[in-house]
């Protein structure tokens, strides 16, 4: 990917190559992996099933050769010792431009139904969602939660930043729904300054109701305990990033202070 021209020619990729390459992928025009799961979807790369590793017999073994397309093969690459390495990406992009679309922003920690809000919310206005965790299982080609491969979440980050890149070119009648965790009023004043959506919600919820939550999800075994401590931390960096609002809470565990984010809901975006 990041080669010159001149390395890729080095590892193999010639004319010879170019030629075998085009002829493999008009007869299989389909990427495997996305078949494998029921998508169809063109494939525009042959893969080394087998990384060839400047083994010519590898290298031109067809048995050992499969259509992909570009982001399978970037998720099998990434996923290959010694492949990308490390991906760069950036959990907060600078770069973005705030969104030309109706954007809405649902925060919140793990368990505290920020992608139930959102899809139903984008149900109702044929709207579409960004959510991270979608994105990482559509990748993988694995149920929702069950990824943790460090190289797939990072590329799944990438995508996600593209995706929010393009909300500043969406014409005004789309309407999006982006969730984020946020934790902490700077990280949502971020968002806001960046992204200038039309609404930001932080979604009402207190740990104890999180940890419920995230105990009765069935998509969530296996990984409960990293939800849990993961609510945990959410609710810390919102305890230090908020030294202006009365903490007492009431019997719920809700915050009584009227000028509390929580108790503000959506209006809290202006
Ligand atoms: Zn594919």
């Amino acid at each position: 990917m990041r080669h010159s021209p001149e390395s890729a020619r080095k590892r193999g990729y010639t004319w010879q190559w170019e030629k075998a390459r085009a002829a493999f992928l008009s007869e299989h025009p389909l990427c495997r992996r996305c078949g494998d799961a029921g998508v169809t979807t063109p494939a525009n790369v042959v893969d080394h099933i087998t990384p060839h590793n400047g083994d010519p017999a590898l290298f031109w073994d067809r048995a050992n050769w499969q259509p992909l397309c570009k982001r399978c093969h970037d998720v099998k690459t990434a996923t290959e010792d010694g492949g990308f390495g490390r991906i760069a990406y950036s959990a907060l992009p600078r770069w973005l431009m705030p969104a030309t679309c109706e954007l809405h922003i649902v925060c919140g920690p793990p368990g505290s139904g920020k992608s139930t809000h959102a899809t139903q919310a984008a149900r109702a206005a044929r709207g579409d969602v960004i959510d991270l965790d979608v994105i990482v299982s559509q990748l993988a080609r694995q149920p929702i939660y069950q990824c943790r491969e460090p190289a797939v979440l990072a590329l799944a980050m990438r995508e996600r930043n593209d995706r929010l890149g393009r909300l500043s070119q969406l014409p005004a009648s789309r309407a999006v729904w982006f969730i984020v965790s946020a934790p902490g009023e700077r990280q949502r004043d971020w968002w806001r300054a960046t992204l200038k959506p039309r609404t930001l919600t932080l979604m009402p919820a207190a740990l104890g109701q999180c940890i419920e939550r995230i105990s009765a999800d069935p998509r969530r075994a296996g990984v409960r305990q990293q939800h849990i401590d993961a609510a945990q931390r959410w609710f810390e960096r919102e305890q230090q990033d908020r030294p202006v609002h009365s903490s007492a809470c009431g019997v719920d565990g809700l915050p009584t202070d009227p000028a509390h984010p929580w108790n503000l809901g959506a209006a809290a975006a202006d």
